[in-house]
């Protein structure tokens, strides 16, 4: 078994925010050379998440974020953490800070609707994602 390690550089623009990295793992997944395996992308911070969700309709992700905000508060009584910041630590942990991904002939094998979104909570900021391609 072949093991690659890569890693991706994102930028986030607001406090939060989804953002669409497919083509930039699909491309490092291309460059590997790695034809069957699977690829992990690993968020390491805690204030941030990877999900996979719809991209073709950007409504949808506009949607996720409103109902986190209805749902986890930016500021909220009773929080304790004195970054100001609890939301996003709620919300790293409700999406989890990693994915895996089946590649089939060097390419994600993700569905029709299915996109890898680095989520933002805590931005605008310059963050890292570890990516893992084992084949
Ligand atoms: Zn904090």
């Amino acid at each position: 078994m072949k093991v690659i390690n890569e890693p991706l550089s994102v930028k986030t623009h607001k406090r939060n925010e989804m953002i669409d990295i497919t083509a930039d793992v699909a491309d490092i997944v291309a460059k590997s050379g790695i034809d069957i395996g699977m690829v992990t992308v690993f968020c390491p911070h805690t204030t941030a998440a990877v999900t996979i969700n719809e991209n073709t309709d950007p409504d949808v992700t506009h949607d996720i974020l409103l109902t986190l905000e209805e749902l986890i508060p930016h500021l909220r009584k009773g929080y304790r953490h004195n970054e100001g910041n609890s939301d996003a630590h709620v919300k790293s942990s409700l999406f989890g800070v990693s994915q895996t991904v089946y590649i089939q002939n060097g390419g994600l094998k993700l569905g029709t609707w299915q996109a890898i979104y680095f989520c933002e909570f805590d931005g605008p900021r310059h963050r890292n994602v570890h990516l893992s391609i084992f084949g």
